[in-house]
């Protein structure tokens, strides 16, 4: 199904959606209205999903006039979607400047989870990873981030709410920590989009100095894709680990004060036939994640054209998973959804996103 664009490329002003409600009240009372008027904004954003400045009926004319003067408050339209056989819907988003980004709507029995992006491409480059096959072409806009998720809430079932949000699409988010710190104060405002903080996890491959800065910004739950149990090959696999080795990223995590039990780590581990998948990794992950409050998460590796790895037999991922289970360590097996689209884990490389900008 395609959608037609319609945000023209000529006018670019800020946009309100790149501002939490703190920015938004400073901004007001900058010129001389009061907070409150920023709320009711804020409220007409997110939880009228009003978008039309004009339309914000509780608002005196001339702030009306004055905010559509300076402000936009569109950041991306839907180019295109695409929906699975198994209810999973991609996502294509079209920015101003013509960038193109990913984002993946996943329905689950109980739970809408969407997976957003925090960049155009990724400069990470990790060897397994489509998006890091794209290159990096630059960081996305907090408003641009928002605009994923109210998008797809317009894109839910009937009666359908999106109840869990994940930082896993396009890009590495702790290297977009302003825009990605100030979309979760949007997000989990509860004068603005009200998601609570429990519902959001934000996936790093390992950015040490800003982990601390994010768990600062709300009680959010913490990934990390570790993917190999020594430096050897998690240099391979994951090129950050040059900078950020094993025993740094654990060490790191384990003296984190804001990690604890109510809220592990959730450590992503993408099995690859022949690469991590051996018995011995499986008896030397639970010694690593010693001292930390950890859950992992196993997904065999989805294969795809950029890059030469492949998932492990069932057998050998059962006894990859039934090891992790004896080693004492909290394990889910995590088959990806929407294979058929390529909206799986670390497939996300719309050939239209790099470059465009
Ligand atoms: S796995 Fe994540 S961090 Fe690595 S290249 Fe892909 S998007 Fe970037």
């Amino acid at each position: 199904m395609a959608e037609s664009v319609s945000l023209t490329h000529a006018t670019r002003r800020p946009n309100l959606k790149d501002h939490g409600r703190d920015a938004l009240r400073t901004l007001f009372a900058e010129r001389g209205w009061p907070a409150y008027r920023a709320d009711q904004v804020a409220a007409w954003l997110y939880q009228q999903d009003v978008e039309d400045l004009d339309a914000m009926t509780n608002l005196p004319q001339p702030i009306r006039e004055a905010l559509v003067a300076e402000f936009d408050t569109r950041a991306l339209e839907v180019v295109e979607t695409q929906r699975s056989v198994d209810g999973t819907q991609k996502l294509l988003l079209g920015a101003r400047d013509g960038a193109r980004i990913e984002a993946v709507l996943i329905p689950e029995e109980r739970r809408n989870t969407l997976c957003v992006s925090t960049q155009v491409g990724c400069p990470l480059t990790c060897d397994f990873c489509a998006t890091g096959a794209l290159g990096f072409t630059r960081n996305l806009s907090t408003a641009e981030i928002v605009d994923q998720v109210l998008h797809a809430r317009r894109h839910m079932e009937p009666g359908g709410s999106l109840t869990n949000l994940v930082f896993m699409g396009m890009g590495e988010p702790l290297l977009n920590l302003p825009a990605v710190s100030e979309a979760i104060r949007i997000l989990t405002d509860p004068k603005a989009f009200a998601l609570a903080p429990r519902r959001v996890t934000v996936s790093t491959a390992g950015v040490l100095p800003q982990i601390g800065p994010l768990l600062e910004v709300a009680p959010i739950h913490l990934a990390v894709s570790l993917h190999a149990t020594t430096d050897e090959v998690r240099d391979v696999l994951v090129p950050l680990n040059k900078r950020f080795p094993i025993a740094e990223l654990l060490a790191t995590l384990r003296e984190e004060p804001r990690i604890h039990r109510r809220r592990p780590v959730f450590f992503e581990y993408t099995l690859m036939k022949g690469v991590n998948d051996s018995v011995a990794d499986a008896k030397r992950l639970p010694g690593l994640l010693r001292g930390i409050p950890s859950k992992v998460n196993v997904i065999p590796m989805n294969p795809h054209d950029d890059a030469p790895y492949e998932p492990p037999s069932a057998e050998v991922v059962d006894r990859f998973t039934a090891a992790l289970h004896e080693g004492g360590v909290r394990v889910t097996l995590r088959r990806d959804r929407g294979r058929d689209i390529d909206a799986a884990c670390g497939q996300l490389a719309n050939r239209q996103a790099a470059g465009n900008a």
